[in-house]
């Protein structure tokens, strides 16, 4: 019968079967499998403990005769006295004046509705016919159109006592004995009609596990096929050359770099291919991470690439890797805007070796692109580069190994789901006498000091960057407000002060030559919009002022932030905001709180939900009926554990108890996406 189309149960027919439909509901099994969102524990509660127009249950006596009173059309009111232990309230029914013969004085009652705590009254939604047990909990499903929640109760009890029997279990035995989950039948029971609460507990327990565990199962799998199609990737190099580079370097590496290196190295010399995550925060010190990871893939005679988001970090990037190489190398970068000759010859050397490593944005990948030896691909800022350009290298025929950093921490939480099917590593702390940027909250209305501030700061002689927000509908509008917050510092700088102000509009040129005024200090305020956001890198920058910062999400203001602090005198992030709603207002508190971007990450979580988190389409995360990963972190972790370790022995090619898991993973399309050949 699961497989039956729903028409089989007898209160379907065509219309109900069509808003089915529109849930994606089409057999029996998938009623079987929406699952209530929720569930009403109608928990009998002391008066005392219930809030002011809280929905609520109470049991009480009847100590008076029901008065019934008609109005309106066809609208009465019923009312009566209840004790409830030693109160006497005022019970209210709408409309349902059915009910007086059953308010029978000196009777015991249980009732569900609003809660009047000033008038001692509570306006009944619900009267309880049934006894507590069977009433207390009630599932609610999600439902469309005409469909009530009530309607896919009456019709899953229907399709849970003709058809449950017939769902087979898919979990090996072992999960079941050693975390003592209920059958998968059983649980779908539960679900549906639950016993008690903590029946329903053990039943959601089993699918949280199930979901997390085929979740994590995938993962690996794509993980384990990346890694064993991938023979004739080992590369060699001369230890020595490249610990001489490291020794050159003004600076003592710091502990999480070095870790994050020795990953990198392992990756490279071994014959798997990399794929592998690297995070820091903003100023960890990434980029000489990526260039003396680049440097190792070109003494073992391979090319290297870097992406970076936007074309100013191109450029920087390109300036900042050509002073650390000298003249060891040859980097070039290639952007969209590299057009005609100069890029026929660009593609000309990268073609015939002469480039070793190119920088560029997302032009770097098109299909004009042919590199001699490509050996390494690491992409910086890797939340903005979406899974279609990875495809595309795969589907030029490129097996590069690949390393992706990233300085939007994830959550600990997001990065063994989203991105399970990678090697991560992290740098964890900042390179020694980092002062951590204070950060202050400022109402608009509070201008005139903040100026006085910034400044008080550039007469030190260090530079500043004003911010202003991007708003989404306009591009114009967003030029013309940074403008005009542009004119009014131009009026009130001294002269001896240079302004300069940057948008996405201006063309590549003036935005590279305002970037190469401001690193070199010829212009001392820069008023951007946000495309200064990620990497720019000019350490006598110390304060950073962020017009409306309530529009930002708090990823995004500590990207914009890490554009200060990166040297060694104290720097400041002022948020200019009237945030209207609470959340605003906890994220500018959670801002002056706070630098570190793991805490900050953790906070975006819990604000804004794991899917919004990244974007939905780029989390990869599955839509999970039951799990939750944020709730359920620590059953993730274990249905990790587990998954890593059914890998390990091969139990899904090796052993029968696993053939069910392995034919679900293997049907899945999202995996074949991801296996890279
Ligand atoms: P991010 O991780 O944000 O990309 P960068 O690589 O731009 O950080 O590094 C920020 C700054 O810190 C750069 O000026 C870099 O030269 C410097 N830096 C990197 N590593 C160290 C270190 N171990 N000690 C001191 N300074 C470092
Ligand atoms: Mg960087």
């Amino acid at each position: 019968m699961l497989n039956d189309p729903v028409t089989v149960i007898p209160s379907v027919g065509e219309k109900t079967a069509e808003q089915l439909e529109m849930m994606d509901i089409r057999k029996v099994e998938d009623l079987l499998f929406h699952f209530p969102f929720r569930y009403d524990f109608h928990e009998i509660k002391p008066l005392k403990e219930i809030a002011h127009e809280e929905i609520a249950t109470i049991e009480g006596t009847v100590v008076s005769e029901p008065q019934l009173s008609f109005f309106g059309r066809k609208k009465s009111r019923l009312t009566c006295t209840i004790q409830v232990g030693v109160v006497a309230i005022k019970a209210v029914f709408f409309n349902q004046a059915f009910l007086k013969d059953k308010l029978v004085r000196g009777e015991e009652v249980m009732l569900t509705g609003k809660w009047d705590m000033h008038r001692l009254q509570l306006t009944v939604h619900k009267f309880h016919t049934q006894t507590f047990e069977e009433e207390s909990i009630q599932p609610i499903y999600r439902s469309k159109g005409n469909l009530t929640s009530n309607g896919l109760k009456k019709l899953n009890a229907y399709a849970v006592k003709a058809s449950v029997d017939e769902i087979e279990e898919i979990l090996p035995d072992k999960y079941l004995k050693d975390y003592k989950l209920p059958s998968r039948s059983e649980a779908i029971k539960e679900l549906h009609q639950p016993t008690s609460k903590q029946t329903l507990k053990h039943a959601r327990r089993r699918f949280i596990f199930e979901e997390l565990f085929i979740f994590q199962l995938k993962m690996q799998w794509i993980r384990m096929k990346n890694k064993h199609q991938t023979e004739g990737f080992s590369k060699s190099f001369n230890d020595d050359q490249l610990g001489q580079f490291v020794k050159e370097l003004p600076f003592e590496l710091t502990k999480g770099q070095k870790s994050s290196l020795k990953d990198i190295m392992n990756d490279l010399k071994s014959s798997h291919r990399m794929n592998r995550l690297l995070q820091g925060d903003v100023g960890s010190g990434k980029t000489v991470v990526a260039a003396i990871a680049l440097l190792a893939n070109n003494l073992a005679g391979n090319q290297g690439a870097l992406m970076v988001p936007t074309e100013i970090l191109a450029e920087q990037h390109e300036h900042s890797l050509s002073e650390l190489f000298g003249d060891r190398l040859t980097v070039v970068s290639l952007t969209g805007s590299i057009k005609g000759k100069r890029r026929r010859e660009i593609l000309e050397r990268l073609g015939n070796g002469e480039i070793d490593i190119v920088v560029g944005t997302h032009a770097l990948i098109q299909d004009d692109t042919i590199f001699n030896q490509l050996g390494l691909v690491i992409v910086d800022e890797q939340h903005r580069f979406g899974v279609q350009q990875r495809k595309t290298l795969r589907d030029k025929g490129l097996n590069p190994d690949v390393l992706f950093m990233t300085a939007t921490p994830i959550p600990r939480t997001l990065s063994i789901t989203s991105f399970g099917d990678m090697d991560v590593s992290i740098i964890d702390e900042m390179p020694q006498g980092r002062l951590p940027v204070e950060t202050y909250w400022a109402k608009e209305n509070m201008i005139e000091r903040v100026y006085d501030f910034l400044m008080k700061e550039i007469n030190k002689g260090h530079q500043a960057y004003v911010i202003c927000p991007l708003i989404e509908e306009s591009d114009q509008l967003d030029i013309q407000n940074a403008v005009d917050v542009f004119e009014q510092l131009n009026s009130v700088m001294p002269p001896q002060v240079k302004t300069a102000l940057m948008h996405g509009r201006l063309p590549a040129q003036e935005k590279e030559d305002i970037m190469r005024d401001f690193a070199e200090n010829n212009v001392q305020l820069l008023v951007s919009t946000t495309v200064i956001e990620v990497g720019v890198n000019v350490p006598n920058a110390t304060i950073m002022v962020i017009y409306d910062a309530e529009r930002f999400g708090l990823a995004q203001l500590h990207q914009l932030r890490g554009r200060v602090g990166r040297g060694s005198e104290q720097s400041y992030c002022i948020l200019l905001a009237d945030p209207k709603t609470e959340n605003g207002k906890e994220r500018m508190r959670v801002m002056t709180e706070t630098t570190n971007g793991f805490e900050l990450s953790e906070h975006d979580l819990q604000i804004r939900g794991p899917g919004d988190f990244f974007g939905k389409k780029q989390s990869g995360l599955p839509e999970f009926k039951v799990a939750d990963i944020v709730e359920d972190y620590r059953a993730l972790e274990v249905a990790r554990k587990d998954a890593i370790e059914v890998m390990r022995h091969d139990r899904l090619t090796n052993d029968e108890d696993y053939k069910k898991l392995k034919q679900l993973i293997e049907a899945d399309p999202m995996i074949q996406e991801r296996i890279f050949d």
